[in-house]
């Protein structure tokens, strides 16, 4: 049974809580909204799956990592893919052959007034929302398990997340075919807090007076390529530029 005793020893990716049979572990939030496994010991036949698919458990399968890691460097043919994403736009190509192959294509978007979480997509239109880097930890909920039916529906999937999550999903499809499962980890160095988000837009829209209606944590049309700022696009202010724009075609 997994028990997590420092927050070093988890870095939330559910592996755990989707693998558990018994629907023993649960994930709840710390102090600053990142999540952690919680396990009810009156659900739990400690069978062991929950260790074994944990990565940092002694017991941890590395039969997947590869020895030599191969590395290419590659960009999007199409300047626009570029600008909208947040760096080359590779994620494009790969989930468009994905959706080309009536696969679907997992990434992170936003629900709830940009609470951060993954989600499932099968047109270009649902995943165009997981273009762009979004600067927090995604709540994944029960998506290793979404992933799991879909392969064995025999659908292609194509899986982006940090490198936490991917290898997560990875070892948690134990005694599943994973042929058609495509894993595209970002490169990460960490990710902020959820709370820390969800406080700051609260912060941000009480000191502007109006709410947010659009995000964009690198915005390369209007503060360049290199810039780490993030750009807001808030309610009262769209419309009255909408108003204005109008007004000024008549
Ligand atoms: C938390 C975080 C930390 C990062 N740290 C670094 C770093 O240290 N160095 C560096 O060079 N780049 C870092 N990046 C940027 C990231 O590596 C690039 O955004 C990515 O390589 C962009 O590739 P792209 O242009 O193909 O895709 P884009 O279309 O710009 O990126 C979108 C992809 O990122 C995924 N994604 C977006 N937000 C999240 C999230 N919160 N959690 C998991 N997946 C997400 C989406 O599912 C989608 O697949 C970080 C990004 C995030 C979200």
């Amino acid at each position: 049974m997994i028990e997590i005793k420092t927050k070093e020893d988890c870095c939330g990716c559910t592996a755990c809580f989707s693998v558990c049979g018994k629907n023993a572990i649960s994930m709840f939030p710390d102090d600053l909204g990142f999540l952690y496994p919680k396990v009810d010991m009156q659900k739990c036949i400690n069978c062991g799956l929950c260790e074994k698919v944990c990565a940092f458990n002694a017991f941890y399968s590395k039969r997947d990592n590869f020895e030599t890691p191969l590395v290419y460097a590659v960009r999007h043919k199409k300047m626009k893919e570029i600008e909208t994403s947040r760096s080359g736009a590779m994620f494009i190509a790969l989930s468009d052959w994905i959706l080309k192959n009536n696969g679907v294509v997992y990434g992170v978007g936003y629900t709830d007034h940009f609470h951060v979480v993954h989600k499932r997509a099968t047109t270009k239109e649902e995943r165009d929302e997981f273009k762009g880097s979004k600067y927090v930890q995604s709540d994944i909920n029960t998506v290793f398990r979404q992933v799991k039916a879909d392969l064995k529906n025999g659908l292609k999937v194509l899986f982006s997340g940090t490198p936490c999550q991917t290898s997560g999903l990875r070892t948690s499809l134990l005694n599943t075919n994973t042929t058609n499962l495509y894993l595209c980890d970002i490169v990460c160095h960490g990710v902020p807090s959820p709370y820390f988000w969800r406080d700051y837009l609260a912060y941000i829209e009480k000191k502007q007076k109006d709410t947010v209606i659009k995000v964009d944590f690198r915005n390369k049309s209007k503060l360049g390529w290199t810039a780490h700022k993030e750009s807001f696009i808030f309610s009262k202010r769209e419309r009255e530029r909408e108003r204005e724009k109008i007004s000024k075609l008549h």
